[in-house]
């Protein structure tokens, strides 16, 4: 993890700096068909009624701060999320309380996550033993896509992002954020999590947005040696739902479990 400031001035999308080229070839996989200008000025319009204002970042830094106060320590993560403008990735009539600690409606009954459990568990992955020696998140499978926002905060800090969604009206739906944004390096895929997604298999980092009663075994047949699983599911001490930190290493799997957390149920098929 690096303690290097954030540059100022520093725009969205962001490239990986110094952590990218090491780690192999950037690939932009959703093309950019409108300038980003032109994105934020629409955003700007869209935004200045609901009281956010005509520049969204000052109040993206505060949250940046008040998840610093709350024990948010990594650098690139906070970067991140002071970069990716999270009020895009919700109704426009949500977006003045898109900056605060809580999670928004999304459609179909399901939710962009809280800012604070976002930084979290994004914060577990960087904590794991093989993205702490690489300095990022290397290659990571999302599951749950919903509105695509986490899917473009990973995109920040890793090499490579497959996002998976079960409801095709939201994976449509992030298709248009991440494209409209011109997200690097993510790939958003229509099917069922539950099976992961084997065709770029190993990742090095797997987090799910939705929880089961426990980890579906393929998430971990999936997983690289090195790699951490971050996910919710339910807790067999009657804590209810908790994030499952999972780490793969040379001689097998090791599980400890993390802090209480409520997603929305993962479930099985497409829709
Ligand atoms: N990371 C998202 C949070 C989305 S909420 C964001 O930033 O907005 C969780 C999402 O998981 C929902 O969109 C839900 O449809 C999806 N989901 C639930 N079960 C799934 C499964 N088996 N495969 C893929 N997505 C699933």
């Amino acid at each position: 993890m690096s303690d290097k400031p954030s540059p100022r001035g520093a725009r969205f999308p962001a490239s990986l700096g110094s952590r990218g080229p090491s780690a192999g070839p950037q690939v932009t996989l959703l093309r950019p068909q409108r300038p980003l200008q032109e994105a934020a000025r629409d955003a700007a319009r869209l935004a200045a009624p609901s009281g956010l204002g005509l520049d969204s970042a000052p109040v993206r830094q505060r949250m940046v701060q008040r998840l610093r106060a709350d024990g948010v320590r990594c650098e690139p993560l906070l970067q991140a999320m002071g970069l990716v403008p999270r009020h895009e990735f919700v109704d426009s009539a949500l977006a003045a309380q898109a900056y605060e600690d809580t999670s928004l409606p999304i459609g179909l009954s399901q939710t962009i996550s809280k800012p604070s459990v976002v930084a979290r568990m994004i914060e577990w992955l960087y904590l794991g033993e093989g993205a702490r020696a690489r300095g990022h998140l290397g290659r990571v499978l999302e599951i749950g896509t919903g509105c695509g926002y986490q899917a473009a905060v990973l995109a920040q800090l890793s090499t490579s992002v497959m996002s998976v969604e079960r409801l095709k009206a939201l994976h449509e739906l992030a298709a248009r954020h991440l494209h409209r944004l011109q997200v690097p390096r993510c790939r958003l895929v229509y099917g069922d999590g539950m099976r992961g997604h084997p065709p770029n298999a190993p990742y090095d980092s797997i987090i799910a947005a939705a929880g089961g009663d426990d980890l579906p075994a393929v998430w971990l047949e999936q997983l690289a040696v090195g790699g951490r699983l971050v996910a919710p599911a339910r807790s067999a001490d009657g804590r209810g739902q908790v994030l499952v930190i999972v780490d793969r290493g040379p001689a097998g799997f090791t599980r400890r479990l993390g802090e209480a957390v409520q997603f929305v149920p993962l479930k099985s098929g497409t829709h």
